[in-house]
């Protein structure tokens, strides 16, 4: 079957076609910094080192939607040599990958992510997250799944050296 040629962004033709992709971060702990995992800052943890906020979720998430699309990763979108998005909020981030992929053709439907890390827990911080999630997604917060995992003290999460995350978004187009 010959198949119809254009930009590697550009969505199929087919009202129904779903596509998923994945997303994965991972940053190294700063005593120095805050904590903030989906936008919201988590007293009492280290935070993450990163050329912006280091919010990992926030990341993960970014790549799984704009992978989804086929349009990039979030490298390219904000490169770490440029000054402008040192310190950057992540959450912003995400939105601009969100304004890419809607001008794509593409809506969110549904995002799981997985945080793993030895602390702190993600479960009491859960629902802030997902509304922080909700906000920049444009979807309801009872299309995101946000869960921990510890990595029974082994290997560098299990040090506590950083933690990672992983993350998988389902799109639509947005015309269904
Ligand atoms: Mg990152």
């Amino acid at each position: 079957m010959q198949r119809k040629s254009g930009a590697a962004s550009e969505p199929s033709q087919g009202s129904n076609q779903t596509r998923v992709g994945i997303g994965y971060d991972s940053h190294r702990f700063d005593r120095s910094r805050p904590l903030i995992l989906a936008g919201v800052k988590i007293e009492g943890y280290p935070g993450l080192l990163g050329h912006s906020d280091g919010d990992a979720v926030c990341h993960a998430v970014t790549d799984a939607i704009l992978g989804a699309a086929c349009a990039g990763d979030i490298g390219g979108m904000f490169p770490d040599s440029s000054e402008d998005n040192r310190g950057r909020d992540s959450i912003e981030m995400l939105t601009h990958a969100m304004g890419k992929i809607a001008a794509d053709g593409h809506r969110v439907l549904h995002v799981d992510v997985v945080v793993i890390t030895e602390e702190p827990k993600i479960g009491p911080h859960r629902a802030a997250m997902q509304a922080k999630l909700s906000a920049a997604l444009d979807v309801e917060a009872s299309e995101i799944g946000i869960k921990g995992k510890s990595n029974e003290g082994m290997g560098w999460i299990g040090r506590g050296e950083g933690l990672a995350c992983m993350a998988v978004a389902t799109l639509a187009r947005a015309d269904s």
